[in-house]
């Protein structure tokens, strides 16, 4: 019952893997509403913007008149965190996106879409993330972004260890907002998950 309790966080439900997440942040104590129209945004402490197809997202977004409202949403202090697609979805730029396909913004960073090239589309990597409590991260990737360039308020939380991305930011934090450009809801781990939840409740 300590879903049903805990803050309100929103996950858009437009497109992509929002029940995975429901799941992992009911896991972590979050009351979950699914948010298909700007009324839905009405009163939330957190917002998931789920993985899916960043384009597809922004299109539907737009159509349902939220691009503006989440906006606002983000610039009142709302904690929000975006995985994979929902990471370009929180860029303040977006490298091979599309300029009729807009971003809600919010972190001053660029991150390319499908970064890790074509002949890798998924793949599964350990990560070191120095905000998470008890060792490496499982992180799946899925046809995933990376982070090129951050600005000053940016933190950068995981880089890839090894391989042909070795140095590649791929989780971030600036104020209320988090990214990964992996996909936590897709493990058992809910460290990810438990962290967002401390930003939504101001203790980390
Ligand atoms: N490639 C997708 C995009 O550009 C993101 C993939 C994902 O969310 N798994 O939106």
């Amino acid at each position: 019952m300590v879903g049903k309790t805990g803050p309100t966080v929103g996950v858009l439900a437009l497109q992509g893997g929002f029940r995975e997440h429901e799941e992992a942040l009911e896991d972590c104590g979050a009351r979950c509403v699914r948010v298909r129209e700007a009324t839905d945004l009405a009163g939330l402490k957190g917002l998931v913007v789920p993985g899916g197809e960043s384009t597809t997202i922004s299109l539907l977004a737009s159509r349902s008149g939220m691009i503006g409202p989440i906006q606002e949403l983000i610039a009142n202090g709302v904690a929000v965190y975006g995985s994979c697609a929902g990471m370009i979805m929180l860029a303040d730029e977006v490298l091979d996106g599309r300029a009729d396909r807009p971003s809600f913004g919010g972190i001053d960073m660029s991150v390319r879409r499908n970064a890790f090239g074509r002949q890798v589309d998924s793949f599964e990597t350990d990560l070191e993330m120095s905000v998470l409590p008890g060792g490496e991260f499982p992180a799946i990737f899925i046809r995933a972004p990376w982070v090129e360039r951050v600005g000053a308020r940016v933190d950068v939380l995981a880089q890839v260890a090894d391989g042909h991305a070795a140095g590649r930011i791929v989780a971030v934090r600036q104020g209320r907002l988090l990214a990964t450009s992996f996909h936590p809801e897709l493990t058992p781990d809910r460290r990810v998950h438990q962290y967002f939840m401390e930003i939504v409740k101001g203790d980390a």
